[in-house]
């Protein structure tokens, strides 16, 4: 079914952040393309993705942006922001250290963005279940903590992906609506 000449309700920027090799680039390709990639290289340079969905009956274009290699301490630039009204922050259940930097994303977002964002905490690589270092406990409650949406993910087994965006998407529909 084509989206040809389709009227478009609402455009939302959704931002993916969170450190290198966290899983956002195979997120976005999970959300937008239903693909995953074991090797990334090649989704490397791409801006943004988008998917039209209808949320309450409204035509809902979902632009999704990727860092594109750019997640190093402050090198995100406020263009990268500009206009998000939601942010998708990504750590890693088997890297303890991607969930500690949370915190510097979180200071990232208020310098950066708009104060009204809407932010979905997102712990992806469930799948790695062995090798998991961040407790769903401590997730949720930092989460809690700081106002944050929160859900784990696995973008190689395509588990909450889905409804990590769609939550996000709806709440952002929920607050211009
Ligand atoms: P980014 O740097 O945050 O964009 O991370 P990528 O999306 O490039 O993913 C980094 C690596 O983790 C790649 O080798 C991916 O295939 C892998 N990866 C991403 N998501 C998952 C997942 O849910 N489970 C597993 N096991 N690997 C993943
Ligand atoms: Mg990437």
């Amino acid at each position: 079914h084509s989206n040809f000449n389709q009227k478009i309700d609402y455009v939302f920027k959704v931002v993916l952040i969170g450190d290198s090799a966290v899983g956002k680039s195979q997120l976005l390709a999970r959300f937008s393309r239903n693909e995953f990639s074991l090797d990334s290289k090649a989704t490397i340079g791409v801006e943004f993705q988008t998917r039209t969905l209808l949320i309450d009956h409204k035509t809902i274009k979902a632009q999704i942006w990727d860092t594109a290699g750019q997640e190093r301490y402050r090198a995100v630039t406020s263009a990268y922001y500009r206009g998000a009204v939601g942010a998708m922050l990504v750590y890693d259940v088997t890297k303890r250290q991607t969930f500690d930097h949370v915190t510097r994303w979180l200071e990232e977002l208020r310098a950066h963005a708009d104060k009204n964002i809407v932010i979905m905490l997102v712990g992806n690589k469930t799948d790695l279940s062995t090798l998991r270092t961040v407790t769903t406990e401590d997730a949720k409650e930092f989460a809690q903590r700081e106002n944050l949406f929160f859900m784990e993910t696995s973008a190689l087994e395509a588990i909450n992906v889905e409804p990590a965006f769609l939550t996000v998407l709806t709440e952002i529909y929920r607050i211009i609506s």
